[in-house]
């Protein structure tokens, strides 16, 4: 096999290595691929048995070999016929033997012959030659000339075209004067197809030689410079396909642009209309058709845009001059909150009251309701029976343990993600300017460093101010004088008093069993009925049963558990008709466990027997009335006081002034005058962990702790409230009713009044009265006659 190698194929011609004398018989070589010409210098990579038998024997002799080029490069052991006749002698200059066998030569071309004969041909080919001797050209006339000169400018301008152009190639070109061996040295280095150079091989006459090769050469010349224009017209066609892609990305753009234009118009005359629509304050309109011009400047996409466009959003969002249609039918009005409201009608008259006055005078600037209350009694749906009843929308939101301004009033602006505050989000909500809108748990308000939130609501309810409420996000006043607000709170204590002196409190106290049981009948079971899915028909509930949820599945002043515990026995119910059962499902006392688990509470047996210091106070809380047991001890000590159970000063201050009452009065009590000279006090009032203050226990510490020295057990079924003074007179109290239920639902028999609250008696309940007996007392001396038996 033979491989060339171009760079190496300038040959150096030396001209004494002409043989006359060379051998008329010589091994065979054939090669694939190329022809080799006289002078040319070529390795050749020797790798088939014959060849390598053909050069060893050269090698073995006189270093002659015959090359012939076989017709077809792709036959492996090529007959005579497949070998050209006519080749070149040539002398091996070096020869290497690789491991493999095959043979690395390095040869030159000596002298063009023909095939007489093959001598032999099995191991290896040697063939009979006949040197073929060129007719030296005589003179060089111009055409020859010329036409050199033409054969040397087409090779430069190949290699040029080539890129293989140096200078040194340009020096050879220029230093061969003969033309067969200019042709030859052209034409070995010209890429010809095998035949193209078999044909000049043969051809003997070196001008006609070199004529052949200039034809080829301007054939090359043109092959070559094509094939340049086609790679540049490539390249161009690739850098034009990028110029094209990228011309086409920009008109892209271009056409976002524009799209966007198109897009951005639109928004803006969008918002024209909107803001047309919303019929904003004349403020308000200025300041979005002043936003919407900065829109329109702006990049759509910038983040500043979207800041304005949430602004606009608002603007035309909110009902600036949306209402809805008041009604003020009061018969309408009262037949809607007695549907929904058991009892309450003191409650329910003031409400009447307070919309007659609307009639007649709607800009009235009147006060604002305040439900106070425990939980669960009926506050937030009242405020919706109202709304119900007048027609309008219905708002609420909480206002419990917001401590920042900006929840009211809103961020500013400036900052990023900034809102709105509460109240107008309320408002965007209702999409009326003039709902009914309730805030709950106005007593659990906070304050702190970020601002005071309960100046900000002062101005958002008080009539006199709020036509022209101003919220930091908004920045423009916003008329809030058509909202009925309506506030809600558990205790008023807590309530900051620049608002309570705006505010008209109409309390709510817990319900009694007999009222809780006709509310549920009433209301709460055909509703949790309803939304359960289920006929009234399929779960009778006997009235055992449902004093049994009241009494001893819930506890407290309101109905909310209550409601819940229903909730869950329809729920049950509702699985087992789901499961297949048919019913009907009678739920009795007997059977109410199965359904709603163990009981909660055994109000009875909260005490189970009277004791030695420890006395039952009754405390007014968040969710109603309760009984507070107090605990006194005497332990060895010097007569100090120990106040434990997180009581408030209030509180503290009771316990003091009951232990000095008890001092004051050992005497009269029978107990020893030095007892406290080697004992302390200690009152604790459970549950420890929950903060209590008031001085509404006064008289129940200052019992526990006289109990404890005179070591006689206060009545277990005696209860009492009422502020002690250091003479022991008992004065007044508040949350009587409250705490009524509370110790009706502690099972308590009797109840120590302050003789100044007898009048607080009217509003108790008949049938509370019935079941507990109240004492009203002037002082500590009766007190402790009805609860020591001293
Ligand atoms: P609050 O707002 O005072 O915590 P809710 O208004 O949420 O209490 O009342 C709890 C549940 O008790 C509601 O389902 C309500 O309808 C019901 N409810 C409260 N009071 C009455 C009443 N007097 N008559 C009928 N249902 C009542």
């Amino acid at each position: 096999m033979a491989e060339t190698d171009k760079d190496d194929l300038i040959s150096i011609i030396e001209e004494d290595e002409k043989d006359a004398t060379l051998p008329e018989t010589l091994p065979l070589m054939s090669v694939r691929d190329i022809v080799i010409f006289n002078d040319m210098l070529l390795p050749l990579f020797v790798g088939r048995e014959k060849s390598v038998r053909a050069v060893e024997e050269a090698v073995a002799k006189n270093g002659y070999l015959f090359l012939a080029t076989q017709k077809d490069p792709d036959i492996e052991n090529p007959e005579q016929d497949q070998i050209f006749s006519v080749g070149t002698v040539s002398r091996i200059l070096r020869m290497l033997k690789l491991p493999d066998g095959s043979v690395k030569a390095l040869v030159q071309g000596i002298a063009k012959a023909r095939i007489v004969k093959y001598v032999s041909k099995r191991s290896l080919y040697r063939v009979k030659i006949e040197i073929i001797k060129e007719e030296p050209v005589k003179e060089i006339d111009l055409e020859i000339e010329a036409l050199m000169r033409n054969v040397r400018e087409h090779s430069e301008k190949i290699l040029d075209l080539r890129g293989e152009m140096t200078s040194d190639v340009g020096t050879i070109l220029e230093s061969i004067d003969d033309p067969g061996k200019l042709a030859d040295l052209v034409a070995s280095n010209l890429r010809l197809k095998i035949d193209e150079s078999q044909i000049l091989l043969e051809l003997i006459d070196p001008v006609e030689r070199l004529k052949k090769v200039n034809d080829l050469l301007s054939r090359e010349v043109e092959l070559s410079s094509m094939q340049v224009k086609i790679q540049s017209d490539v390249r161009d066609e690739i850098s034009k396909s990028q110029r094209d892609y990228f011309l086409r990305e920009q008109v892209r753009a271009i056409h976002r642009e524009l799209g966007e234009a198109d897009d951005k118009a639109h928004e803006i005359e969008d918002y024209k209309k909107k803001i047309k629509s919303a019929k904003m304050s004349k403020e308000a309109d200025k300041e979005a058709l002043k936003q919407l011009k900065r829109l329109e400047q702006m990049h759509p996409d910038s983040a500043e845009a979207s800041v304005v466009r949430t602004y606009l959003d608002w603007l035309v969002d909110l009902p600036w001059s949306k209402s809805t249609k008041d009604i003020f039918d009061i018969k309408r009005a009262k037949k809607v909150l007695n549907k929904d409201h058991f009892a309450l009608d003191k409650v329910k008259d003031r409400i009447l009251e307070y919309l007659s006055v609307r009639k007649f005078n709607p800009m009235m600037k009147g006060p604002i309701l305040c439900f106070m209350g425990p939980p669960g009694v009926g506050k937030t749906s009242l405020g919706q029976a109202i709304a119900h009843a007048m027609k309008r929308k219905f708002v609420r939101i909480s206002l419990g343990g917001i401590r920042d301004e900006a929840e009211i009033r809103g961020h500013r602006r400036t900052y990023i993600g900034s809102m709105p505050g509460r109240i107008l989000h309320g408002l965007k909500q209702s999409g009326a300017n003039n709902p009914v809108f309730m805030m709950d748990e106005i007593d659990k308000l906070g304050s702190d460093f970020r601002g005071d939130p309960s100046s900000a609501l002062l101005e958002a309810l008080d009539p006199e101010q709020n036509s022209a409420f101003s919220d930091h996000y908004l920045n423009l006043p916003f008329d809030l004088s058509k909202v009925m607000f309506i506030l809600t709170a558990n205790l008023t204590d807590t309530i900051p008093s620049a608002l309570l002196d705006r505010m008209e409190v109409i309390s709510l106290t817990g319900y009694t069993e007999e009222e809780k049981t006709m509310i549920a009948q009433r209301h709460l079971i055909p509703r949790q009925i309803r939304e359960n899915g289920l006929k009234a028909k399929t779960m009778p509930i006997t009235p055992g049963a449902l004093l049994q949820i009241i009494t001893e599945y819930t506890s407290e002043a309101g109905l909310r558990n209550l409601e819940r515990e229903i909730g869950a026995l329809c729920r049950k119910v509702a699985r087992k008709i789901a499961e297949g059962d048919k019913g009907p499902f009678r739920i009795t006392k007997n059977n109410l466990h199965k359904y709603l688990g163990v009981p909660k509470y055994f109000p009875e047996m909260d005490q189970e027997s009277s004791q030695v210091g420890l006395s039952t106070g009754l405390a007014w809380t968040q969710v109603g009335g309760e009984v507070l047991y107090v605990e006194a001890s005497l332990i060895g000590g010097k007569g100090e006081l120990i106040i434990t159970g997180q009581l408030g000063d209030v509180m503290q201050e009771s316990a003091r002034a009951a232990l000095s009452y008890a001092r004051a009065n050992l005497a009269s009590l029978g107990v020893k005058e030095n007892i406290f000279e080697n004992m302390d006090v200690h009152i604790h009032v459970p549950a420890g962990a929950i903060p209590k203050d008031g001085p509404s226990a006064g008289i129940a510490m200052a019992t526990a702790l006289i109990s404890a020295l005179t070591n006689k057990p206060v009545n277990k079924d005696v209860a009492m409230t009422g502020e002690i003074t250091l003479r022991g007179r008992v004065l007044p109290v508040g949350g009587l009713k409250e705490k009524a239920l509370g110790a009706l639902r502690a099972g308590i028999s009797t109840i120590i009044i302050p003789e100044k609250n007898r009048r607080d008696l009217a509003e108790i309940p008949s049938n509370v009265k019935r079941k507990i007996s109240f004492v009203p007392v002037k002082n500590m001396d009766r007190v402790l006659s009805l609860a020591i038996n001293l």
